[in-house]
């Protein structure tokens, strides 16, 4: 189970994540955002953290390792399944 303190960080941490690749697109180039990968996964990351499920892997359930958490915040998958895909 994640702490509040740290879905707040991890959280905090994706936000400057969006903003980074925000300033980085051209304000003409609005549209290629939504179809930007990262950008759409670090968006579902924080609608996990909304949700509350945000940590717990999207294949098999499973917590996903801390490590991998504070290495790749936007990342759905634990470890093994992302080996898998
Ligand atoms: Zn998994």
């Amino acid at each position: 189970m994640l702490s509040q303190e740290y879905l707040a960080d991890r959280k905090a941490h994706l936000q400057n994540k969006l903003l980074y690749i925000m300033s980085k697109e051209d304000s003409t180039q609005v549209k290629s955002l939504a179809d930007n990968p990262r950008f759409a996964k670090i968006k579902n990351a924080l609608q996990r953290i909304e949700d509350g499920d945000y940590g717990y892997c999207q294949s098999c359930q499973q917590e996903i390792e801390k490590q991998r958490l504070n290495y790749l915040p936007e990342t759905p998958l634990c470890l093994a399944c992302a080996k898998n895909h």
